[in-house]
């Protein structure tokens, strides 16, 4: 048993509401990503689970217990920070078994699963360099190590990609991923990148100002925002808002196709060639909009063009809560498909 529980959860900062009646769970095995923009209260909300800050108001259980007034130590949970807090005196074995040690783990044991960690992670060939002789890659990895040898149940996970390049975030995040399945544990993982969120997460939980926005599968705050919030959240390029008469409608760039014969007049303002697909970036009605093209797209700059979305891909706001609003969509109401460029 290893699931997490917030309920009513609360934390503020003098006037400042840092966590806001937050109720979430995240379920045994499962990895949970709390996403939003800087400032938004996700890692205070990671440090409230940690017990590292304390609740105003609300309950914390971590496996049916109620964690709320337990100390860090009493939650047994374990975690990696954005800055990865190693030792820069101690190699990275020292690094990774630090935690054991202290809690008085027999040598012989500290041995046994530091090789079995060391493999999982992949250092095993770097047991006796110093952290100042590893790259930005190797000291995350040292990190999840020293985080996994816990064999705590559950992990925490604040930002631990933002200080690697594009290239190596796109193969720890697979890795941790893949580690997490692999170790079932149970898993909030903390990024303001809605890119980790997807590629990652099990569940979602997007937060704005403190406050849940939305709560769901990748899948559903893809296909269903519930926000025009969400909808310009999650995507990249993210879903076009545009306001039409007494509407806020919304549309994905992957579902407007450049066709003669469209129903909207666009001007094409600038094309980002990406090689699998191509951004067409432009303005309808004076509004900003992308379209996502298959391919290397001929379309230039300055041109006038007419483009076209299928009805059921419309999603509908209110101009003034900006929440969903049902679907007008009917079956035989598709427009007519133009030649497509
Ligand atoms: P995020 O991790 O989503 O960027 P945080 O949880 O760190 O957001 O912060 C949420 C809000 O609480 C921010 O406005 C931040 O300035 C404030 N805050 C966080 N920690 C403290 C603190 N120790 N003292 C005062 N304000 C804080
Ligand atoms: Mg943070």
């Amino acid at each position: 048993m290893s699931a997490i529980t917030l309920s009513h959860v609360s934390k503020s900062w003098g006037a400042m509401r840092a966590v806001d009646d937050v109720s979430l769970t995240a379920d045994e095995g499962c990895l949970l990503v709390l996403l939003g923009p800087s400032g938004c209260g996700k890692s205070t909300t990671l440090r409230l689970i940690a017990g590292l800050e304390e609740a105003d108001a609300g309950t914390i259980a971590i496996g049916g217990i109620d964690v709320t007034h337990l100390t860090p130590a009493q939650r047994k949970i374990s975690m990696v920070f954005q800055s990865y807090a190693l030792f820069p005196h101690l190699s990275v074995a020292e690094n990774i078994v630090f935690g054991l040690r202290v809690r008085r783990v027999s040598r012989a044991e500290r041995d046994q699963r530091l090789r079995r960690v060391a493999d999982i992670v992949g250092l095993s060939h770097l047991l006796e360099r110093k952290p100042s002789q590893l790259s930005g890659g190797q000291r995350q990895r040292v990190a999840l190590g020293r985080a996994i040898i816990a064999e705590a149940r559950v992990c925490l996970m604040d930002e631990p990609l933002s200080n690697l390049d594009a290239k190596l975030r796109h193969e720890m995040r697979t890795e941790i991923r893949a580690l997490q399945q692999r170790l079932g544990m149970t898993m909030v993982y903390v990024t303001h990148d809605q890119t980790e969120a997807m590629t990652m997460a099990d569940r979602v939980v997007l937060m704005r100002d403190g406050r849940i926005e939305q709560n769901g599968s990748p899948e559903e705050l893809y296909n269903r925002p519930a926000t025009a919030f969400t909808a310009r959240f999650i995507g990249t390029p993210p879903m076009n808002l545009l306001r039409q008469g007494d509407h806020l409608i919304g549309i994905r760039p992957e579902h407007i196709r450049i066709v003669s014969g469209g129903n909207h007049a666009a001007r094409v303002k600038a094309v980002e060639h990406l090689g699998a697909d191509s951004i067409i970036l432009c303005e309808i009605d004076g509004q900003p909009a992308a379209v996502r093209l298959d391919g290397f797209s001929r379309v230039q700059p300055g041109e006038d063009v007419w483009i076209a979305w299928e009805p059921r891909d419309e999603h509908r706001f209110d101009p003034v809560s900006e929440r969903r609003l049902a679907s007008t969509f009917k079956e035989g109401q598709l427009t007519a498909s133009g030649q497509s460029r």
